[in-house]
Formats: C-alpha cells, structure tokens, sequence
C-alpha cells in the first residue's frame, strides 16, 4: 500500500476506502429484529435487502429476515407505492408477523416515496401493525438507520397513558444480543423493573431447536413498546447511539432520561448499576461488588504485559468510546481512534477521555476509513488493534495482533453471545487483550531463540 502525506490525505474528502461503517438499513433491519414477531422491510430493490441481511446473518451466524418492495425499473420511474401495498399484503397472508417495519433505501429516498401516506392508505389486516423510518443510506451509517428505526417505533406506538407503570426503559444501544442478555442481568441484580428496546437477545442467538423458528421467543414486544410512554424513566446507553430516541420519547411522552456511555470498562459500568440503584433504591448486591473486585485484581494481575501499549481502536462510535474508557483503565494508550459513523461528538468525547487520563498524542476522527488508519499506523506504529473484521488486512500487513471487539465479525464466531459489556464483559476483553500480547511476546522469544540456535 502506498503511503500518503498528511496534506494528500486531508484532501480526500469525497471518496471513502475500507469504510468502517455500513449503510443505514443494516442498523434498521437489527432494530426491527429486537422487536417480538416483527418482520422488517425493507423499501427499494431485492439487491440492498439481500445485501443487508448477508451482513447481518454473517455476524450474528443466525439468519436475519427481512422483506422487500421488490423495486424493478418501473417503481423506480413511478414510485413504489403499488409494491410497498402488495408487499404489505403477501408478507400478512404468508409470514404472519404482528408488525411489519418498513425502512427505505437510497432508491425509493432519491424518488421521494412518501411512506407514511402509503401507510394511511393501505388495508392492514385487524389487530396487525405498520411502521416506518426514513433510512437514506447515502448519510449516515447503521448507527443512524438503527436509531431511526427506534424513532419510527417509538412515534407510532409510545403512548401516555397518564398512570406510570413504574419501570425504568433501558436502551441498549447498538450492542450484540449477549451484551443485551448482561445488561438485563445486571438490571435484574439491582431489582430495576425494565423494558428494555430494542431487544434482540433470544431472537439473534436463539437456541437451536431442531426447528426453524420465523419469530422466536426474544424481542421487545409491541405493548411494551406502547407502555415506554408510561415509564418512569429511560437509561439511554450509547451517548451518540440513545440520545435521538430518548430525547423523542421525552418530548413524545414527558419521559426524562438519562444519557450514559455504554458500559464497557470500569467507570462506565458503574454509572450503569448507580442509575439503576437509584432508580431502584436497591444497594448493590455482592454478585456485583465481587466482579468488579476480581476484574480490578485481573487487571492488576496482567498489567505488565499491556501497560504503556499503545492501541488502535475502530467501529461503531458508542463501542469504540466504551473501549478506549476501558483501556485508558489497564494504562494503555490509545493512539488512534477513528469510527465511520460521522458524528462529530465522538470526536469531541475521544478527546475528553485522552484528557481526562492525561494521555498525549493520541488521535480521535469521526467519519474516518479504515484507509487512513492504515496510513497513521504506516507513519507511526501501535502495538495492538482492536475493531471488526475489516481490520485484518492492516493487522496482515502490519504485523500487528488484532483483538476482534465490536461489528462486524465476519471471520470468527460465539462473540455475538460473549458480552463485552458490565464488569464480566471487561474481563472478557481484558483476557483478550493480555492473550493477543502475550501470543506476540511468546513468538517474538520463539524467533529470537531461533536466530540464536542458528
Ligand atoms: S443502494 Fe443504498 S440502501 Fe441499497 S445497499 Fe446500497 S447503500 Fe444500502
């Protein structure tokens, strides 16, 4: 690969290589899965929807459903509202979901189908649902269709009924169904009645059955989704993720919410089980005290080997934020830090955690590729990178260990059911972190007692 110079590169505007993101139904179609019988749908031609349940079903290695319009050359000189109503009507008389979520594409956006119109418009069988979201793919990323997608639920169905149903509503953030099933399990320590949406644990990692299930048991369900308009409160996590949909559910429905970083690390998973104590008046349980000690002790046990390391960090915004907190904590330095998703915040919040931890010379960008990172790291090495698949050719090229953390991974498997959130899924990500460094130390000795024997 070529290298290029600091001016070369900061002239690149227009063209993005290697990404770091995917397009905004890929995040709309994972929120419309966290929804119980839900079928999501997609709006535009069979060639996106194919693409983006291929993604989905390559990460998660469970198959991600999803319908079409089935746009041809006709819908897309006259619009696709006669596809979008047979559709509706064949994916009722065929798949039975209770609801259908329909997200857009860049084709039916450039043509300016008016979705909710359509809607109005169109006979839904009794008792059944249709929502919708715009998801234009050419701004934005997954992060966005994903919050969209939540957006388009909550205006549809969130309703204040005026009587509390006296839970706390915990948005996830755009998280695997095993960092879902650890958050619930710390809320369900902490005695918090919760909703939490979306909720794809028990619908991406169902059990094998010997049976295909179209819905299976997991996702939130569509009353739970009305009664977040009678929450008391919702814990939105994922500061760039959560914050639309929270702040719509307040203005929506007066519910206040709390934005807090996804609890990945030390100090963000504390202010998770504060929230929820507070919320819950619930002191927090030894189960909890005894695996933040032993996380403390694991980190202290293998602090030689990570200690001053420097580490290339890249994916999702929430997620990378989450881990670059965490490894700030082991007293690594987080060199490089970049996400796809253009949100200038993350870049501002990258900075602070370098601040707050007093490190130098470390780099935040937003609306980055995975291209440029490579460049820094061919001007300046780093020791360790942790993000998705994608990042594989710079490790190969590099000769750099890679820790796979965050979406998507492609190339391995189980990591979708593993939670890399809470003080059980730091330890996860500690454990990975001191093994990748230690594979390298014990090859480095390996070759250097080669040269000496020979
Ligand atoms: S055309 Fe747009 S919506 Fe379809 S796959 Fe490409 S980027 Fe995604």
């Amino acid at each position: 690969m070529l290298s290029m110079t600091p001016k070369e590169l900061k002239e690149r505007t227009a063209l993005r290589i290697n990404p770091c993101k995917t397009c905004q139904p890929v995040g709309a179609i994972y929120c419309a899965l966290g929804v119980h019988k839900c079928m999501p749908h997609s709006h535009g031609s069979q060639g996106c929807v194919s693409f983006h349940r291929m993604f989905l079903t390559r990460h998660f290695k469970d198959p991600a459903i999803a319908s079409t319009s089935s746009f041809t050359e006709g819908a897309s000189v006259f619009g696709g509202r006669t596809n979008i109503e047979t559709a509706v009507k064949n994916v009722f008389d065929i798949y039975d979901p209770d609801i259908i979520a329909v997200h857009t594409t860049c084709l039916s956006e450039t043509i300016g189908d008016d979705i909710n119109s359509f809607i109005q418009d169109m006979t839904i069988p009794e008792g059944k649902l249709v929502v919708h979201t715009n998801t234009p793919s050419y701004v934005g990323s997954h992060i966005n269709g994903f919050y969209n997608m939540m957006c388009g639920f909550i205006k549809y169905l969130s309703r204040k009924t005026g009587k509390s149903n006296g839970k706390i509503a915990i948005f996830p953030g755009f998280v695997n169904p095993g960092d879902m099933r650890e958050m619930k399990r710390i809320a369900s320590l902490l005695k918090a009645p919760f909703i939490m949406f979306p909720d794809t644990s028990g619908v991406m990692d169902a059990p094998m059955t010997g049976h295909y299930e179209m819905y299976p048991k997991g996702g939130t369900k569509i009353e739970e989704i009305a009664a977040l308009g009678d929450c008391e409160k919702v814990i939105a996590l994922g500061e760039i993720t959560s914050e639309e949909p929270a702040a719509l559910l307040e203005k929506q429905c007066k519910v206040p919410y709390e934005l807090l970083p996804l609890p990945i690390g030390i100090s963000a998973t504390d202010e998770f089980v504060t929230a929820l104590s507070k919320f819950s008046k619930c002191e927090v349980p030894y189960e909890l005290e005894e695996e933040r000690g032993q996380l403390i002790d694991i980190m202290l046990d293998a602090h030689q080997y990570y200690y001053k390391k420097s580490v290339a960090i890249y994916g999702d915004p929430d997620t990378v934020l989450g881990i670059t907190s965490l490894v700030l904590e082991m007293g690594m330095i987080p060199k490089y830090v970049i996400t796809g998703t253009p949100k200038e915040d993350f870049t501002r919040k990258a900075e602070e955690l370098f601040a707050r931890y007093s490190v130098e010379g470390c780099k935040a960008k937003a609306s980055a590729d995975l291209f440029e990172l490579h460049q820094w790291i061919k001007n300046e090495k780093v020791d360790l990178l942790i993000g998705g698949t994608h990042g594989k050719t710079i490790a190969r090229a590099e000769d750099i260990p890679l820790v796979r953390a965050g979406f998507p991974i492609i190339d391995r498997y189980v990591h979708s059911y593993m939670p890399i959130v809470g003080y059980k899924g730091a330890m996860r990500l500690v454990e990975m972190i001191s093994n990748a460094l230690m594979d390298r130390m014990d090859r480095d000795c390996a070759d250097e007692d080669l040269e000496i024997v020979m």
